[in-house]
């Protein structure tokens, strides 16, 4: 008998009848002799509901009222699950973050796990009952409810595996597997049988949805096998797991895009020193994540200073390097809230030459302008014009023979 963790995305919980399919996949479960905690999502659409509603209260809805407010939908999910395993004649019992307690930070919208007591949910389990956890929430030492960022609910899933030692972490979505890109803009796109935990990790940080990146890097830190699975067929699905010696030969094994993404240049910035913490330190302080960033070279003592940021950030990005441009003595901004981010992930990369000019090249054939480029070990991006990404995604899934992975 082995103890496994399933999560079921919104899509999968959207309405009762699709509840019911979800339990069925429980019972299944549980009639191969397995002991499930189960970790869910609100119904498919409700976060984004209850965030419009706080935002229609508010120019800035206070975040301990936000967090308490959006992380409603999960309620409603997991206790519908446990009265339909009731019904059936599966004892359940639901949980709420607060009532486990899955313990977080303070940081309301995007709060860490710190700790999580097993107790209560350990009793349960001996006596046989399925525990249904709420996903995306946790509650802070001042007993304030906090949630974990969109698509938490995979982090309390692997968080929730990790603690209780499960056998395997089983994320179901509306996708039967991680795609060497999205399968919904690319129909060339191939399910991956297994994906390291590294490249999983860039996949998710440069814009791939499937999994958070925190339950990925909590995956990797705790050893946690995760698969990613469809619920329609017991066939298929995708192993995150360590790397192997057949990962390593592949160079690219994934392409993702990042539609949210906005540029702000800096005109006619004086070079010298100190100019780059005045002009980053405040976007920090302000918990404004900036992405690739560019400096040209220097010409007569001036340079031009490019950089990304989250294109819900940003308004209030660019009121703030308004103020410091002008402090600093910079010509003006500039904003192109139009661009997305493209990146093609390997972990054959580091030990392969001529994988960014391929790109390059790649892109240029068909005209797309790239305005910015990094690179990592395992990763190269490039932002270019939004209008592009699907076009990108294709040639880029076409130059490195995608198609034919298996
Ligand atoms: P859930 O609600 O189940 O958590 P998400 O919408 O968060 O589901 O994530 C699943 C989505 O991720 C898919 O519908 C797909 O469009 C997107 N996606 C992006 N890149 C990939 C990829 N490489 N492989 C699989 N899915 C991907
Ligand atoms: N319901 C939350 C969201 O939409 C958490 C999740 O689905 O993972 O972001
Ligand atoms: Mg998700």
């Amino acid at each position: 008998m082995s103890l496994i963790v399933q999560k079921f995305g919104g899509t999968l919980v959207a309405d009762i009848g699709k509840i019911k399919n979800v339990a069925q996949k429980v019972i299944y479960e549980r009639k191969r002799g397995n002991t499930v905690v189960v970790i869910l999502s609100a119904m498919a659409g409700e976060t984004d509901r209850l965030i419009a509603l706080a935002n229609s209260a508010a120019e800035v809805p206070e975040a301990r009222e936000y967090d308490s407010l959006i992380s409603t939908g999960e309620q409603v999910t997991v206790s519908l699950l446990a009265i339909v395993l009731n019904q059936l004649g599966y004892p359940a019992k639901s949980f709420l973050g607060f009532q486990i307690p899955l313990k977080t930070d303070n940081a309301h919208k995007k709060a860490r796990i710190e700790h999580i007591d097993t107790q209560k949910i350990r009793k349960e389990l001996k006596k046989g009952v399925i525990v249904v956890v709420a996903g995306f929430q946790g509650v802070d030492t001042d007993n304030n409810i906090t949630t974990l960022g969109r698509g938490g609910s995979d982090t309390s899933a692997v968080a929730l595996a990790a603690a209780l030692r499960a056998k395997q972490c089983d994320i179901y979505s509306d996708v039967d597997g991680v795609y060497t890109t999205d399968p919904n803009i690319c129909n060339k796109a191939k399910r991956l049988d297994k994906i390291s935990y590294d490249e999983m990790l860039e996949m998710a940080i440069t814009g791939a949805k499937v999994l958070q990146p925190r339950s990925v890097e909590m995956a990797k830190k705790f050893d946690v096998r995760v698969y990613v699975k469809s619920t329609f067929s017991n066939q298929g699905g995708t192993l995150v797991t360590k790397e192997d010696k057949d990962m390593e030969k592949e160079v690219v094994s994934g392409i993702t895009y990042d539609r949210d993404q906005a540029k702000i240049t800096v005109v006619h910035v004086p070079d010298k020193p100190g100019i780059a913490a005045a002009l980053f330190s405040p976007l920090s302080g302000n918990n404004i994540n900036v992405d690739m960033i560019i400096q040209n070279a220097s010409l007569e003592g001036h340079t031009d200073l490019t950089f990304t940021v989250s294109k819900k950030d940003l308004m209030e990005a660019k009121k703030i390097v308004d103020a410091t441009a002008k402090k600093i003595g910079a010509k003006n901004i500039e904003v192109d809230d139009q661009v997305a981010k493209i990146s093609i992930i390997g972990v054959g990369m580091a030990s392969h030459s001529g994988v960014a000019a391929k790109m390059f090249t790649s892109l240029a054939n068909e005209g797309v302008n790239i305005m910015m480029i990094s690179t990592s070990e395992i990763k190269i991006s490039c932002v270019i014009q939004r209008k592009y990404t699907e076009l990108a995604v294709s040639v880029l899934h076409d130059a490195f023979g995608l198609e034919k992975k298996k």
